[in-house]
C-alpha cells in the first residue's frame, strides 16, 4: 500500500477513513469494475471529458475521482498507470492544495450563478498538469437552470477539462446531462470486504481485534466503508488497542446476537411472560425498536436459510453462531418462520406512525408467541389422502351420512333425486363440506339410475365423469358438445339451439331453458330432450334438466319478458312473477316429470342469459321492444334478486 498520512502521538489525530484513504486504483476496495476501466482509459489515453460516479455513500466515489485526477496529471506514473503519489502534482492533490483539482459541493453551490462562475474559471488551462478536473459532489442537487448552464460546457468542453459528477440519486439528473457522461455504478460493499480492510488497518496499527467484532462493525456500517471506519474509530476510542466483542456491544449499544436467540426461543415456546420481560429489557437499555425488529427479522431469515438449504453458509455471522443457527432451526418449520417474518415486516412499517411504538412492539412479539404452529395445506391434504387409503370404510361412512335417509329408500328414479337435490341436504356439519357431499349424492345415484339409459347413449359421451363443480360456462360448453353429437336433430335445429335462453346452476343440479319460437323446432326438440338431459347428466355427474319454452302451446319466451315490462313499476312483484310464469309455461309445454320444481326452491342462485328475453315477432299480443336502458335495468334487477354473479352478454 502507498504512503499514508502519518499519525504519531505528537501529531494531530486523523480519523481512519482519511488516514487510510486509498491512494491508487489498486487500493480501492470492492469497486474493481470501476477502477480497472478507469486505469485502462488512462493507459490508452481515452479519457472521457465527463464521468458520473453513482453509488451509496462512503463507497469510494470521491476517492476514485481523486485517484483519476492524480493518474492523468502524474509526472511519473507507474507502468500500470497508477499515480506515483510522490511528484509535485500528486502531493498537491493528496494534500488538497492543487489548483487543477477543484471539488465543489453541488448541494450548496446549486444555483445558475455558481455554474456560470465555474464556466468562467474552466476556460483557463491547468496550472501544472495536463488536465483540470472539477469534482462536483451531489450533482443531482443542482437547479434545472444550473444544469442547463452546465450543459453548454459539456457540449463543447475545452481539451484540458475533466468532470466527475458524484451522486447518490442519478435519476434526478437530466437525460441531456447523462447522455454526455460515462456512468459508473459503485456498489455497496460486502461485509467480508469491509472486515478484511479493517483487519488490514488493525494489523498495521497494532490493534488486536476479533472476527466477530469486525463482522458486526461491517454489518452496522451497512455496506459503507466510511461508516464502518467511523464505527471502528468509535470502538477503538472505547476499547483501546485491545478490542473485545463483549465490550463492543456495550460501546455501540448493539443488541447481542444471543438476545435474538433468547427471544426466538421464547416465541416458539409461547412464553408470553418471558416475551414481556425481554421487551422491558429492550426499553430499559434504550435499544432502537426498529433496529431490534430488523435484527429479529434477520434472525428468522437466518433460520429460514438453514431450513431451506440445510446449511448455514448463507448466514453472515461468526462460526459459533452459525452452529447455533443449525441446531435452533430444528425447532421451527418454514411456514412458522414465514408467519413470524410477515408480522415483523408489518410491524416495522406501522411502528413509524404508531402513537405508542412501545405498545406496538410488545404487541407484535406477543402476537408471534401466540401463533399456533402452521401446517402446510398440501401436507394436510396428503395426510388426509393417506388416512382415506387406510380406512376405506370410513370414507363410505361419510358418504352414507351425506346421503341422508331419503336417498337410501328411493334410489330408483331421478325425479325424487331432483327434489332432494334442490332441498338442503342433511349433513352433520363437521363431517364433510356441504357442497362436497351434495356432489357425491348426485353422482352416486346417477350412476345407479343411468345404468339402463346409458345403453342408448352414443359411445363418446358414455365415460363416467367424476363429480365436480360446474359453472354456467362449463354447462354451456358441455351442452354444445352433446348437441353436436346428437344424431336425430338436423343441423338447422342444432344451430338454433346452440345458446340456451337461460342457464341455471345450483349445487348439485342444473337447468337449461330454451325458447323455441318455431313449432317444428319445439316439437323435434321435446322428443330429444330427455335423451340430451341424460347425456349431460352423465357427462357432468349431476342432474341436468332441459326445459323448452315457446312454440304454439304458449306465449313463448317473449312473455317471460312481457311480465316484467307490464309490471315494471313494481320491481319486487315483477321479479317474483318471472319464475312462476316460467313454471306455468313449462307445465303446459313439457310433459316430462323431471322438470317439476317449486319456484320457491329454485329461483335462488339463478343465472340468466339475456336471450330469454328476446322478442318474438309473431307472438299474438305484439310485445313492446325493450330499450337498452330497460334491458340494463332488467339485468341489474336479476342480479340483485337472484344473487347471480354473472349475466351473459346479450346477443
Ligand atoms: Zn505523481
Amino acid at each position: 500500500m502507498a504512503e499514508h498520512l502519518t499519525n504519531t502521538d505528537s501529531e494531530q489525530y486523523i480519523v481512519t477513513a482519511r488516514k487510510w484513504r486509498p491512494q491508487r486504483f489498486a487500493d480501492v476496495v470492492g469497486q474493481e469494475h470501476v477502477s480497472r476501466t478507469l486505469r485502462n482509459a488512462v493507459e490508452s489515453k481515452r479519457i472521457h471529458h465527463a464521468y458520473i460516479f453513482n453509488g451509496p455513500r462512503g463507497v469510494g466515489k470521491t476517492t476514485t475521482a481523486r485517484i483519476l485526477a492524480k493518474a492523468v496529471n502524474c509526472e511519473n506514473p507507474s507502468a500500470e498507470c497508477e499515480p506515483c503519489n510522490v511528484c509535485a502534482s500528486c502531493t498537491d492533490i493528496n494534500t488538497g492544495r492543487s489548483m487543477d483539482v477543484i471539488e465543489i459541493d453541488g448541494a450548496s453551490n446549486n444555483s445558475v450563478d455558481d455554474i456560470r462562475k465555474l464556466r468562467e474559471n474552466a476556460k483557463y488551462p491547468p496550472v501544472k498538469g495536463q488536465y483540470k478536473m472539477y469534482i462536483i459532489d451531489e450533482i443531482h442537487m443542482l437547479s434545472s437552470s444550473a444544469f442547463n448552464a452546465l450543459l453548454k460546457t459539456l457540449e463543447e468542453p475545452p481539451r484540458h477539462l475533466l468532470f466527475v459528477f458524484a451522486t447518490t440519486e442519478p435519476h434526478k439528473i437530466p437525460a441531456t446531462i447523462l447522455s454526455r457522461c460515462q456512468r459508473f455504478d459503485f456498489r455497496r460493499m460486502q461485509i467480508d470486504e469491509i472486515a478484511a480492510q479493517l483487519r488490514y488497518i488493525s494489523e498495521q496499527e497494532g490493534i488486536s481485534i476479533d472476527d466477530e467484532t469486525l463482522a458486526i462493525i461491517g454489518k452496522k456500517g451497512d455496506g459503507s466503508m466510511r461508516d464502518s471506519q467511523s464505527i471502528f474509530d468509535q470502538v477503538l476510542a472505547f476499547c483501546g488497542k485491545n478490542v473485545e466483542y463483549a465490550r463492543v456491544n456495550e460501546a455501540l449499544n448493539l443488541i447481542d446476537t444471543e438476545f435474538y436467540f433468547t427471544l426466538g426461543r421464547a416465541i416458539r415456546e409461547h412464553d408470553v411472560a418471558k416475551i414481556l420481560e425481554i421487551a422491558r429489557e429492550v426499553f430499559m437499555r434504550g435499544y432502537d425498536l426498529q433496529e431490534c425488529l430488523h435484527g429479529l427479522a434477520e434472525h428468522f431469515r437466518n433460520l429460514l436459510t438453514v431450513l431451506a438449504t440445510g446449511s448455514a453458509s448463507l448466514i453472515e455471522a461468526s462460526k459459533l453462531h452459525r452452529e447455533q443457527y443449525m441446531s435452533e432451526s430444528t425447532h421451527f418449520t418454514q411456514a412458522d418462520v414465514l408467519q413470524y417474518m410477515t408480522i415483523i415486516m408489518n410491524t416495522e412499517q406501522q411502528l413509524r406512525y404508531a402513537p405508542q411504538p412501545r405498545l406496538r412492539f410488545e404487541f407484535a412479539l406477543v402476537q408471534m408467541a401466540k401463533l399456533d404452529s402452521a401446517v402446510l395445506l398440501s401436507e394436510l391434504l396428503a395426510e388426509l389422502a393417506e388416512l382415506k387409503k387406510k380406512l376405506p370404510e370410513l370414507g363410505e361412512g361419510i358418504k352414507e351420512k351425506g346421503k341422508g335417509v331419503k336417498v337410501e329408500e328411493e334410489d330408483d328414479d331421478l325425479e325424487d333425486l331432483s327434489v332432494l337435490d334442490s332441498s338442503p341436504v342433511d349433513v352433520a356439519p363437521n363431517d364433510v363440506p356441504e357442497e362436497l357431499s351434495v356432489e357425491h349424492i348426485s353422482s352416486e345415484n346417477l350412476d345407479e339410475n343411468l345404468a339402463e339409459s346409458q345403453a342408448e347413449i352414443p359411445a363418446q359421451s358414455a365415460p363416467k365423469a367424476a363429480p365436480r363443480f360446474i359453472t354456467a360456462a362449463i354447462l354451456q360448453a358441455e351442452w354444445r358438445e352433446a348437441l353436436e353429437g346428437h344424431e336425430k336433430l338436423d343441423a338447422a335445429i342444432k344451430t338454433y339451439l346452440q345458446t340456451p335462453a337461460m342457464v341455471r346452476v345450483q349445487c348439485g343440479d342444473a337447468e337449461l331453458v330454451f325458447s323455441a319460437d318455431m313449432d317444428f323446432v319445439a316439437d323435434k326438440f321435446v322428443e330429444c330432450k330427455q335423451q340430451l338431459s341424460e347425456m349431460l347428466s352423465a357427462a357432468l355427474g349431476g342432474e341436468v334438466r332441459i326445459r323448452v319454452v315457446g312454440g304454439s302451446a304458449a306465449g313463448g319466451a317473449a312473455s317471460l319478458f312481457q311480465a316484467f315490462v307490464e309490471n315494471s313499476g313494481e320491481e319486487s312483484k315483477t321479479l317474483e312473477s318471472v319464475p312462476e310464469l316460467a313454471v306455468q309455461e313449462q307445465e303446459q309445454i313439457s310433459s316430462s316429470p323431471t322438470t317439476i320444481q317449486s319456484s320457491a326452491n329454485t329461483s335462488n342462485d339463478g343465472l340468466f342469459s339475456g336471450k330469454a328475453f328476446q322478442m318474438k315477432e309473431q307472438a299474438p299480443p305484439p310485445p313492446k321492444k325493450p330499450s337498452a336502458a330497460e334491458l340494463h335495468e332488467l339485468d341489474r334487477a336479476i342480479i340483485e334478486h337472484f344473487g347471480a354473479t354473472e349475466i351473459l352478454v346479450r346477443t
